[in-house]
Order: structure tokens, then sequence, then C-alpha cells
């Protein structure tokens, strides 16, 4: 019997572990399905899509997508220790001010700006997050170019977010630096931490309406922890999942898979949200793109020095801009890559050039995670239904003609050559057949106090004891920015509850700052 149990070791998984762990009394079990993270493409920026579908993929994908031409989106999520941290893109961008206070009128009190502000800080003071080490000329052309249209340089933090900037990095010295290294390598030598890879939860236990452990499969073997709390982090497709297949959520759905019910709630899997972004793909003059990254020279760089392209996390710039005059704070990031991404990052590019994503960051479309069996091994049915709101794509298209002006303004436009896409394709056409994830899917789990939320503000799963989720699901809304740093900070936050310090009551404060 452990007093408290995590299931799963990403962003918020092991922040949860660090921080229970500081309390010598308390035995803390993490669990994680995937394995240990000492692949080199891991540790070294650029690569990071060299692990999209490798075993430390969960390799999900998208039912067929009504509005992206029937097509299935593919959506990486880390099944590695570090989680989507070990594989993500490194930006440290988290987003608007007004994303947590909106959250907080939804119904999510405690978690306004200026309550989360102290954990957003914790947390990136543990990561020490780190400027570009070697940002591409291309990158450079792209941030002047964006200067000389008129948008200015800004800080990309939560209260300076409009504007442009280099992308701020979750790397240490030129090397990706994930949760768990920030996090959980730190308290490995803790007695009272037990970490385990390779063990993959497949339900949670209740006795009554409590929570008092977990089945998990270890080596091919069906065992039980108990434990005092259980604490799912699993990210916003496998949380909802693990509920469903525990007999917690909509009674219907678990009907026809035959799970019995143990708690009815109707918001478990609802409310999916995501960023959706279309990509223009430009041929450049120069010879000095990503395209050569992986040249023996620079490996070596990396390998000796930790330098040059290799340290690169491909999205080195971005811009936040408003698609209307009449929006609170930016709806579209354009991003910028000195890479062509083809194929959601699942093709070589085919030469030199750079990619401006545009990234719808305020969706009015949400969908859905299901089961599709009762198999715990099956994939839920990913459905985030983009597009299902037309005003999405009309956003969107606004902001690939703005993308567009960009690579036309000096310097960018002299190193420029042919837009390879869309060229002469209709934007919408373009958007449909080529549109991707940006990989930050939230709100299956959501926070709230109305009938459908799923936690309470405390992250408490409603109506049940001894269960908290504590990841990315748990956000009301996707945040104007990017979602490793929301995770952490909300992940700060719920340790804090857990240990009974972080009261709920707006204008609370950590017990200190790291
Ligand atoms: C390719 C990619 C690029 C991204 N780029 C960026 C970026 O540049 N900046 C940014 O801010 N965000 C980025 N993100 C998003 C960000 O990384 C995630 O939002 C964040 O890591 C989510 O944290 P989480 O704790 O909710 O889930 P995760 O970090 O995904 O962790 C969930 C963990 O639980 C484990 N798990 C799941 N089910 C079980 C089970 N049943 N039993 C045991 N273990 C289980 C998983 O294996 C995983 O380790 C990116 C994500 C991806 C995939």
């Amino acid at each position: 019997m452990v007093d408290t149990v995590v299931v799963g070791a990403g962003s918020a998984g092991c922040v949860l572990a660090s921080r229970l762990s500081e309390d010598a009394g308390r035995e803390v079990l993490l669990l994680e399905a995937g394995g240990q993270d000492t692949r080199r493409e891991i540790a070294i920026p650029a690569a990071f899509s060299k692990l999209f579908k490798s075993e430390v993929d969960w390799d999900y994908g998208t039912v067929p997508q009504e509005h992206l031409a029937g097509r299935s989106v593919y959506w990486p999520r880390g099944k590695v220790l570090g989680g989507s941290s070990s594989l993500n893109a490194m930006m440290a961008i988290p987003g608007s001010s007004l994303d947590w206070d909106s959250w907080a009128q939804l119904g999510a009190a405690g978690w306004a700006w200026r309550d989360a502000q102290p954990y957003l800080a914790r947390a990136e003071t543990t990561l020490e997050i780190e400027e570009q080490r070697d940002p591409n000329p291309l990158t450079l052309a792209f941030v002047e170019a964006a200067h000389a249209f008129g948008i200015h340089h800004c800080h990309l933090t939560p209260e300076s977010l409009d504007g442009v900037r280099l992308t701020p990095v979750t790397e240490r010295r030129g090397r990706r630096w994930s949760a768990a290294d920030a996090y959980l390598r730190p308290a490995l030598g803790r007695p009272n931490l037990t970490v385990e890879t390779d063990a993959h939860v497949t339900r949670v236990l209740f006795e009554g309406g409590c929570a008092v452990g977990v089945e998990v499969v270890r080596g091919g073997r069906t065992e039980t922890v108990r434990a005092g709390e259980v604490v799912l982090a699993g990210g916003a497709v496998n949380s909802p999942q693990l509920l469903l297949l525990s007999g917690v959520g909509p009674a219907e759905q678990l009907e026809r898979h035959g799970i019995p019910l143990v708690h009815e709630l109707r918001g478990v899997g609802a409310h999916l949200e995501d960023h959706l972004t279309g990509g223009i793909l430009v041929s450049s003059t120069t010879g000095d793109s990503l395209y050569t990254a992986e040249k023996p020279l620079e490996l070596l760089r990396w390998l000796l020095l930790r330098r040059g392209k290799l340290t690169s996390n491909v999205g080195e710039a971005a811009a936040f801009v408003r698609s209307r005059p009449d929006v609170p704070a930016p709806d579209v990031e354009i991003l910028f890559a000195p890479v062509l991404f083809e194929e959601e990052g699942l093709a070589p590019p085919r030469g030199h050039g750079f990619t401006l994503g545009t990234v719808l960051l305020q969706p009015r479309s949400s969908g859905t995670v299901t089961l599709r069996s009762a198999d715990p091994f099956d994939p839920p049915a990913i459905d985030p239904r983009y597009l299902s709101d037309p005003s999405d794509l009309d956003t969107l298209v606004r902001g690939i003609e703005l993308a567009r002006r960009l690579v036309a303004q000096e310097p960018l436009a002299s190193l420029a050559g042919p837009e390879l896409e869309p060229g002469d394709a209709p934007l919408d056409e373009f958007v449909r057949s080529r549109a991707q994830t940006l990989y930050h899917p939230v709100g299956t789990c959501r926070m709230g106090k109305d009938e459908n939320a799923v936690v309470d503000p405390e992250l408490r799963v409603r109506g049940l004891e001894g269960l908290r989720v504590v990841d990315a699901s748990v956000m009301p809304h996707v945040p104007r920015g990017h979602t490793h740093l929301p995770t952490l900070a909300i992940a700060e936050r719920a340790a804090e509850l857990i240990r009974g310090r972080g009261a709920a009551a707006s204008g609370a404060q950590p017990a200190s700052v790291a």
C-alpha cells in the first residue's frame, strides 16, 4: 500500500512525483506505460520528429475528419519517461493571462492568472528556460521581416503575448530538458519515491465510491496496487480513456462496451479542444536551412559543443497576432521553422526551405475521446471535429494570408524561392487537405463546477473519493499558447493541493517558490 499512486510519468506526472515525494513521510509510486528516455533523438532538439511512430510514441490518429477531406490526422503522444515533454518541440510559450482568467470565470475557482502565476513561475524556474543557442539565419530574417511589417518585439509571456520573438526553449545548454530531466531525475534518490516503467495501468479500482488503487500490467502480468490516493496524469487522451475503462463516464457509452458503471459523469472525454495548424512551405535561395542538419559535422558539433543546427527546436520563432481588431488577445500564431516541415513531420524535407505554420489559437470547434472497446490496449476514438465551426476555417485562412505577406517582406523576401504549398491551390481546400495538429489536446477531463465538469477546482473527480486527474485534460479551454508550461503549472499547484497547502481560495500563494 502506497500513499499516492501517480499514473503516467509525463509533464504533469513528473512534477507530481517530485513535489509529493518532498514529504519524506509520503510513499509515492509513479507508474509509466512507456520505457526509459534513453534514445539519443530525445536529447537532440532538432531530432524530435524522428521519434514519431517509434516505440516512445503512442502513435494515435484521429477518426476521419469530415471537414478535413475525410483525413485521419496523426497524433503523436509521448510514451516514455517525460511523456510528451520527451518528444515535444520545446517551445516555452504558455499563452495569455486571459486564458487563466477565463477558466476561473467558467468555475475553476483558484485558477485565475494571479493565482496561477506563482506556479507557472515556479515551473519556469525549475526548468531554467533558455534562449535559442544557434538560431538559423532564415529565422532571424523572419523576425526582422515581422518587425518591418509592424509586428513589434514582445516577450511571448502571458502578460506580453502580442508580437514576435525567437522562441524560448525547454533546453539545457543545447540539449532537450524534459519534465523527467528537470523534475524526476533530481528526486530519484529519495527512498519514498518508486518509479516503474513498462507499467501500463488498465483501470482504477473502487470500493464503494472511493478509489483504492489501480490495476496494472507489468511484464505481461496483471497486478493490483493499493493506494491512499490515485492521481491520473495520463494526458488528454489516456486519462479520459482510463476513467471510462474504470466505469466513470457517460452511462450509455459504458453500457455499450459492457463496463459496469461506477459513477456517471457525462463530461468524461467530451469537450476535446486542440490547436489546428496549416503551414505554408517556401523554398529558400540559401543553402542554410535545417535540411542539412543531419550532416556528420553537425552531429559532431552537437556532441562536442552542444551547438549548431541540431540544437534547433525547429519552431524557432513565433509571431502572435490578431485576425480581427475586436478580439481581446492574439487568436493566431505564425510559427516559423527554417525547414520544410512536410506531411505532419513524417516525410523528410525535399530540399532547402522554410515553413510558416499558422495556428488557430482559439478554436470554436470541439470534439470527443470515446472508447472503441473495453480493451485497455485498444486506442480510443479521437474525434476533435476540426473546423466543425465554420468560423475556424475563416480565421485560419486569414492567418495564412498574413503569413504570405510576411514572406513578401524584406529581408525574408530575398531569401525566399517559390512557394511550394499551397501555391495556386485555394486556401480553404489547402487547409482541408493539409492542416495538422500542433499537438495540444486539452479539455477531456475539464475542471469546473457545472454538471459536465469532470473534476472540481481542486482536481478531484466529482462525486468520487480518493481520485484526481492532474494533466492537460483538466484545462477548460486550450490556452492561446503552447500547453507544456501550463500543464506543469497545473501540476505544481495540484501538488500543493494534495499536500494540503494550496488553498483553492483566490489569491493563494505557494508555500515557497523554488
Ligand atoms: C510532438 C509534440 C510537440 C509538442 N510541442 C510542444 C511545444 O513545443 N511546446 C509546448 O508547450 N507543448 C508542446 N506539446 C504539448 C505538450 O508537450 C503537452 O501538452 C504536455 O506534455 C502534456 O502533458 P501531460 O502531462 O498532460 O501528458 P503527457 O506528457 O503526454 O504524459 C502522459 C504520460 O502518461 C503515460 N500514460 C498514459 N496512459 C498510461 C497508462 N494507462 N498507464 C501508465 N502510464 C500511462 C504516458 O505514456 C505519458 O508518459 C507538444 C506535444 C507533442 C506530442
